[in-house]
């Protein structure tokens, strides 16, 4: 029916035909947040772009199997094999177990997720939840060679792997400018070569996130746990592997060299990097404190927000722009994206009111005429996902569809322009984008149609008994509301302020 769905994969920097290993079945697995800290928008940015990419291929009939992660352990605080644990710091801080930290944050990862209207992954295996996994990984790394113990620690070495393998393709480094750029930090010297890197680090007194392991007691590194809960869940070899852009090097060239020092192949088909969400141009992050949470955006409160914006919002603005490209947060485009959105919710709302009556006939060549308009819209939708998943393409594909459900529904083109077949795939493409695909809810309150309908009762009253008062008084009412009143030919109508 469609084309074909092409993928841009970060390790090739190619477009590639879309060829899951075993279809329909789709293995994906994203890197899920490190539960230290309220997750920023930039996060969510991440989150809910792979939230659509799931959301798509699940809609093309895919079977996925979505694994997204908590890390709950080994992400230090330099990102690399130096200073403390993130959650543990944070919990020294606070006087917290470690596990009250993870709980915490996952908790406000999950709500955040259900308020952008995220779907749950299918799994989301937790790093300390699976520390044998990791640890036999560990294990078949140094049977085959390529990792060395130091000192209760066991680092992957580097420098052994690259006289077989390629190293630095993914990101595109080479080794002597990591050389260059390494400085001298912890477990440095315990090190054979300054590009080696923990598989698992032997803990210190004062570390308190600590198992019993062959070679001491320690913690995993933080790319062990994704190669071990990958290949556990969706087999050596999966489909899909995404993340933030910044998760390309160190962490996710690591995994590549762990999974082949394992099992002696790459591990992934497709690798899908999301770009960053920025803040006058600086990518947003919790380091460098300006990192907009969404309980901010949602609130207003923030000092470089003008007023509040809602969840669905923020989700239309994420769809305006294709994952692949940077993203800058500024209130010229919420706003904007706030009366697209809102314009679009009342599109779904009149798509869903409309029907098509049973014995309407239209003229032929008419209906013939919306057909193919049809047809190239709803084709439109389609190649604008198609293309490593443009939603912005998509989304205005969508917009024009819009158009024509709107002027259906003000009755300025006649439903018998249509046939039926047209007018059900006009509007049931249009719906299951929106809801299904793209994941955008109507926000507002579910009791606020039946009331509207009790306002509007009074309204209509108001106005065939020519009290002019009370009809000015109702708009302002319903205007409170973010409601506009229109008197139609026929009718009363209504639908949100834009
Ligand atoms: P973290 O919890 O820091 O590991 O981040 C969770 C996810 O968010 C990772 O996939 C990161 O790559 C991603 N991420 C972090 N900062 C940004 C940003 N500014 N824009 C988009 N994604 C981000
Ligand atoms: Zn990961």
């Amino acid at each position: 029916m469609q084309a074909a769905l092409r993928v841009y994969n970060t390790l090739s920097r190619a477009k590639e035909d879309f060829n899951p290993l075993a279809p329909p079945f789709v293995g994906m697995y994203v890197c899920g947040p490190t539960v230290y800290n309220f997750v920023h928008l930039g996060n969510c940015r991440t989150f809910t772009s792979f939230d659509i990419v799931y959301r798509y291929l699940t809609h093309l009939g895919y079977r996925v199997r979505y694994v997204r992660n908590i890390t709950d352990v080994g992400h230090l605080v330099g990102d690399a094999d130096e200073g403390e644990d993130k959650i543990a710091k944070k919990a020294r801080l606070e006087n917290l177990e470690p596990m009250e930290v993870v709980q915490r944050y996952t908790n406000n990862f999950h709500q955040v997720m259900a308020q952008l209207n995220n779907l749950p992954p299918s799994i989301e295996p937790t790093a300390t939840g699976h520390l044998l996994e990791q640890i036999e990984m560990v294990q078949s790394i140094l049977a085959n060679g390529l990792a060395y113990v130091a000192n209760g620690s066991v680092y992957f070495d580097v420098h052994k792997y690259r006289q077989q393998h390629a190293y630095g393709q993914l990101s595109g480094r080479v080794v002597d400018e990591l050389q260059a750029n390494s400085r001298e930090l912890d477990g440095q010297a315990e090190k054979r070569n300054p590009e080696d890197f923990a598989l698992w680090k032997n803990a210190s007194p004062e570390h308190i996130m600590r198992w019993h392991s062959p070679w001491g007691v320690g913690f995993p590194g933080w790319h062990l746990e994704c190669s071990a809960m990958s290949s556990k869940y969706l087999g050596q070899t999966f489909d899909i592997h995404g993340g933030g852009m910044d998760l390309k090097f160190p962490h996710h060239e690591c995994e590549i060299a762990q999974s082949v020092g394992h099992c002696g192949h790459e591990p992934v088909r497709y690798w899908m990097h999301a770009n960053m969400l920025t803040v006058n141009g600086a990518r947003m992050s919790k380091s460098a404190g300006n990192g907009i949470l969404p309980v901010e955006l949602f609130t207003g409160q923030h000092p470089l927000l003008e007023q509040a914006y809602s969840p669905m919002t923020f989700r239309y603005a994420l769809l305006q722009t294709h994952y692949r490209s940077t993203m800058d947060i500024s209130n010229e485009a919420l706003k904007a994206a706030q009366k697209a959105y809102r314009r679009l919710m009342n599109g779904l709302r009149a798509a869903k009111l409309l029907q098509y009556p049973a014995d309407l006939s239209g003229p032929a060549e008419v209906q013939a005429a919306t057909a193919t308009e049809t047809e190239q819209l709803v084709a439109a939708v389609y190649a604008g996902m198609n293309d490593d998943f443009n939603t912005a393409v998509a989304l205005a594909a969508l917009l024009e569809m819009l158009k024509k459900i709107n002027s259906l529904h003000n009755q300025q083109v006649p439903l018998a322009h249509y046939s039926q077949a047209s007018f059900e795939q006009l509007r049931n493409t249009f719906v299951t984008f929106v809801e299904q695909v793209f994941g955008l809810r109507d926000e507002t309150s579910s009791d606020l149609p039946q009331m509207l309908e009790v306002m509007l009762g009074i309204y209509r009253q108001a106005k065939q008994n020519k009290n002019y008062g009370q009809v000015d008084e109702l708009r302002t009412r319903f205007r409170q509301l973010g409601i506009v009143v229109k008197d139609m030919k026929d009718r009363i109508d209504w639908a949100y302020e834009e």
